[in-house]
């Protein structure tokens, strides 16, 4: 039976990594963590009705530790916390989706901490994804908009101001 953290997300699409399953790690949430999916998920429906209320897929929602680790996430992701979930093969095509979303962050809409524009190429409307972050509880979300893009090789974050332009 699939158990839904809210009316159109599921607890087994917000901690499922083939990484973790492979590699036989546990990603079982913790009490809190298991909050804090429910907090993404809320949002995440939110995003749904801002996308004209299709079904969206979640790549990757919480990665406990060596799990995150392991997959190549950030030191400090908040996807080991549960506060995290990326986003792919959104039906309007990724970019798309981010500028319909990125906008909803700046007026404060969504209680979107980071959201993050991931490798989008240009043209490939299945290209990059799309990072949303939560803030901590009892912490104020700062409403970032952030691209991230290889330099040199790494990763590397910078915020992304209006108009969002690929090039
Ligand atoms: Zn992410």
């Amino acid at each position: 039976m699939a158990q839904y953290l809210t009316e159109h997300f599921s607890l087994q699409e917000m901690i499922r990594s083939s990484y973790a399953t492979r590699m036989g790690l546990d990603n079982q949430p913790t009490a809190k963590q298991r909050q804090n999916l429910v907090r993404v998920c809320e949002t995440l429906e939110q995003v749904r009705d801002i996308l004209g209320g299709k079904s969206i897929f979640v790549s990757s929602g919480l990665r406990k530790g060596k799990v995150n680790d392991g997959q190549g996430g950030a030191k400090r992701s908040m996807h080991k916390l549960g506060l995290a979930a990326d986003l792919d093969n959104l039906p309007v095509g990724n970019y798309e989706a981010f500028l319909q979303i990125a906008p909803r962050v700046l007026s404060r809409d969504l209680p979107i901490d980071q959201i993050i524009g991931e490798f989008f190429i240009e043209d490939e409307p299945r290209g990059g994804w799309i990072h949303i972050g939560l803030a901590r509880e009892n912490s104020t979300p700062r409403h970032q908009i952030l691209r991230a893009a290889k330099v040199g090789g790494r990763t590397r974050y910078s915020l992304w101001a209006e108009p969002w332009a690929l090039a």
